[in-house]
C-alpha cells in the first residue's frame, strides 16, 4: 500500500524544522526514521500534508557522554545507540532494551527519539525513560524547554510535545556501576510489540538492603507507568524472594489495565506482576554481582 499524497520538506536545522511546523500547522509532521509514521500513512491512520525530514540536520544524530548521563540526539537511530560504546558504558539498560525493539532492519532506520515521541504504550523505550528519569529537550518557535519523562506521557500516543514543537534530544542519566538493572517483556513473537513488560534499576547498601529502587511498567495501560508503591515498599528492605513478590504485587495496585485482542485486563495484570518480579529479581542479582551486566 502507498501513502496518501504529501509534500516532503528537508530541514537543514532545528530552526528550519520548527519554522516548517509553524508554517504548515496541523498537517505537518516530523519525519524521523519513518518506521511508525509511514506504516500509519499506508494504513490511512495518519494523513499529514507535509513531512519535515529531520535526519539530515547536522549533529542531530549525536550519542554523547555528559558528566552524568548520555545524550541521544533526535536523528540517532536505534542501531547507532545499541552499538554505541558510550551508551553501553554509561547507561547499559538502553542498549539492552533496544534489542527488544522490533527487528534489526527496523532498528537501522528508526530513531530513539522518534520512538519516544511516538508514545506507543507498548513500546519499551518510554518505560526505560520513565524508570531512569530521563530528560526530554523540546524545541519550538519560542525556544527550548526541558520536560522530565514522568511528565512527558499523557495517554496513548499523547505527549508533552506541542503542535509546532519537536524533541531535539533525550538525556538518559548514568546507571552507577554498583546498580543492577533489567528489562523483560512478554511478546507473542520476538520483535513484536510487547503485550506487557517491566523495567527496574536497583541499588543496594553495604548491608544488602535496597537503597534506591526504580520500577516501571509498559503495555498495561495507556502510557508507561512508574510503580512508586513498589519502589517505596522495597526501600530499606533486604530483597528476599518474598519481598520481591510483595513489591511486584504493590506495583499493580490501583492500575487499571487495558484489554484488547491480546489479553483481558486480568491477564495483563498477571503478566505485569510476573514481569515486575522478574526484573526486580534480575536487577537485585546484578547489583549483588551475581550475573554479568
Ligand atoms: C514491524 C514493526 C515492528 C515494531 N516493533 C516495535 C517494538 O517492538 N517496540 C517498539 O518500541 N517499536 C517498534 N516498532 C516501531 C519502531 O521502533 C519505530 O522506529 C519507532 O516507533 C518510531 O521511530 P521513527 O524514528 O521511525 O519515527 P517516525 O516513524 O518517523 O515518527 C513516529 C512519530 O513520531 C513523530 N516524531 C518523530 N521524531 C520526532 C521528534 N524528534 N520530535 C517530535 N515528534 C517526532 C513523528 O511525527 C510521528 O508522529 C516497530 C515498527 C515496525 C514497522
Amino acid at each position: 500500500m502507498k501513502p496518501p499524497k504529501f509534500e516532503y520538506v528537508r530541514a537543514s536545522s532545528v530552526g528550519d524544522a520548527v519554522a516548517a511546523l509553524d508554517e504548515h500547522g496541523d498537517g505537518a509532521r516530523i519525519l524521523a526514521g519513518g518506521q511508525s509514521l509511514i506504516p500509519m500513512m499506508n494504513l490511512r491512520l495518519a494523513r499529514p500534508t507535509h513531512l519535515i525530514d529531520i535526519t539530515r540536520i547536522p549533529d542531530l544524530d549525536r550519542v554523547e557522554e555528559q558528566a552524568d548521563g548520555v545524550v541521544v540526539g533526535a536523528a540517532a537511530r536505534h542501531s547507532e545507540v545499541e552499538g554505541s560504546e558510550v551508551a553501553r558504558r554509561v547507561c547499559p539498560l538502553l542498549p539492552e532494551a533496544l534489542k527488544l525493539v522490533a527487528h534489526e532492519t527496523i532498528r537501522h532506520r528508526g530513531t530513539v527519539c522518534g520512538n519516544l515521541a511516538h508514545g506507543d504504550p507498548h513500546s519499551e523505550l518510554p518505560a526505560v525513560a520513565v524508570a531512569l528519569d530521563a530528560l526530554f529537550t523540546i524545541a519550538g518557535s519560542s525556544g527550548q524547554r526541558q520536560v522530565p519523562a514522568t511528565e512527558f506521557y499523557f495517554g496513548p500516543f499523547m505527549t508533552a510535545v506541542g503542535p509546532s514543537e519537536m524533541v531535539t534530544a533525550v538525556k538518559f542519566p548514568a546507571i552507577p556501576k554498583s546498580a543492577g538493572y533489567a528489562i523483560a517483556e512478554f511478546a507473542r513473537t520476538h520483535g513484536n510489540f510487547a503485550v506487557a513488560g517491566a523495567v527496574s534499576i536497583i541499588e543496594l547498601d553495604a548491608g544488602g538492603a535496597v537503597r534506591r529502587a526504580a520500577v516501571s511498567l509498559f503495555g498495561l495501560a495507556s502510557q508507561p507507568l512508574r510503580a512508586s508503591q513498589a519502589e517505596q515498599f522495597l526501600l530499606g528492605k533486604i530483597p528476599t524472594p518474598e519481598v520481591i513478590e510483595k513489591a511486584a504485587a504493590a506495583a499493580l495496585e490501583g492500575v487499571e489495565c487495558s484489554e484488547d485482542m491480546h489479553g483481558s485486563a486480568a491477564y495483563r495484570a498477571n503478566i505485569g506482576r510476573v514481569y515486575a518480579a522478574r526484573v526486580i529479581s534480575t536487577a537485585v542479582a546484578r547489583a549483588n554481582g551475581g550475573e554479568p551486566k
